[in-house]
């Protein structure tokens, strides 16, 4: 998916979980943002891999494109750390904002799987990264954010 997606898909998530957590809410959306397009740290030309381009290039020289940084399992391991440092709201936090990227990428042709390295198996969908069924896919989260802001 690309870039705007899961940044919707982020703020939608956000929208949905914020009353649950008792944490400034600049600072959530700021997490949330940050981990909803972190994954994508391991391709060079993402937008957020441009950014840091020879982080990203090492890291996608290294890890490959939808592997590692994709898997559910190593961000599992990540947030573990994230508790035992931080505490758990973030942790959890931290993992939501993963998981929307990665079911938004499940949702693709591509797919991701979860649980890399451990297993072979892979989730995907229907979806053509940049076609006109992502587009709608977006416009339904975008008008889905309007609703969940109006109601
Ligand atoms: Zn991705």
């Amino acid at each position: 998916m690309l870039f705007k997606t899961h940044l919707a898909f982020g703020i939608l998530l956000w929208l949905i979980i914020k009353p649950y957590f008792n944490i400034n809410n600049y600072l959530f959306l700021s997490i949330i943002i940050l981990t909803s397009l972190l994954p994508d740290i391991d391709k060079s030309n993402s937008l957020l891999g441009k950014k840091i381009k020879p982080i990203s290039f090492i890291i996608e020289k290294l890890f490959g494109h939808r592997k590692l940084f994709h898997s559910l399992l190593f961000w599992t391991v990540i947030s573990a750390l994230i508790w035992r440092y931080a505490g758990k709201p973030y942790a959890i936090i931290t993992l939501l904002g993963i998981s929307s990227h990665l079911i938004a990428d499940a949702l693709t042709k591509q797919g991701i799987n979860f649980l890399y390295p451990v297993s072979q198996f892979r989730i995907a969908g229907f979806i053509e990264t940049g076609s006109l069924l992502e587009t709608i896919f977006l416009l339904t989260i975008i008008g889905t954010i309007i609703i969940t802001i109006l109601f």
